[in-house]
């Protein structure tokens, strides 16, 4: 098979995003690029992630085409390689309707802060109005609230989408959002709600940038 170790890698995150609970159903959707084959894998649209095999991730090139799979791939090929191609640091971007991110999405003052220090490396978390899933008004939208470094936004009555270097970073990127939106909800709901001070997230971000440099 063409592509195989891509297409695991793929494959083995849309799996873990199942177990986690980020994916239900036939929702969401993952992709990785690969430079030097100038593709990207992505997984397909409309079928069920149980039981899915690796010939089943469809193979795109970077505008979009087609190249392999067994299945056509997901409608949010546009989202997802916008954001490849307007950002050369993002290797892999995940695209989820986690419930807690999607219901945190819908209020404007719902800007997500870190609640412990872990999360720091995503901040700070855009809010991306709700446009037609699929489009490519979407993507842009996507494209512009992430800016150069973001790693994750919320997208209005829709779900999350995340980026990073490799799969685990974009994989962390979406679960320590999921967790965010999950900590901040409950807090709020208690009326506890107090994110960690701006300083400590400043401190907290140099101390990740230079734990990563090394
Ligand atoms: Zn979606």
């Amino acid at each position: 098979m063409k592509y195989e170790k891509i297409r695991k890698t793929v494959l083995e995150a849309i799996t873990e995003a199942v177990k986690e609970g980020l994916v239900k159903g036939t929702s969401g959707n993952i992709a990785l690029r690969d430079d030097e084959e100038d593709i990207v894998a992505i997984t397909p649209s409309g079928i069920s992630y149980m039981g899915m095999k690796p010939e089943d991730i469809a193979i795109v090139d970077l505008k979009g085409n087609w190249l392999d799979g067994n299945f056509k791939p997901s409608s949010e090929v546009p989202m997802h390689l916008a954001v490849m191609n307007a950002r050369p640091d993002v290797k892999a971007t995940v695209h989820t309707h986690a419930m807690f991110a999607t219901i945190m999405a819908m209020g404007n003052d719902n800007e997500l802060k870190p609640i412990t220090p872990p999360q720091c490396e995503f901040t700070p978390v855009g809010i991306v109005p709700f446009t037609m899933p699929g489009s490519n008004d979407v993507a842009q939208k996507v494209v512009e609230a992430l800016g150069k470094e973001g790693r994750a936004v919320l997208i209005k009555n829709h779900g999350m989408f995340c980026c990073g270097k490799n799969m685990k970073a974009a994989m962390a990127a979406t679960t320590y959002t999921e967790e965010m939106a999950i900590t901040t909800y409950y807090a709020k709901l208690l009326g506890v709600y107090e994110p960690m001070p701006e300083e400590a997230e400043k401190a907290m971000k140099a101390l990740i940038a230079a734990d990563q440099a090394v």
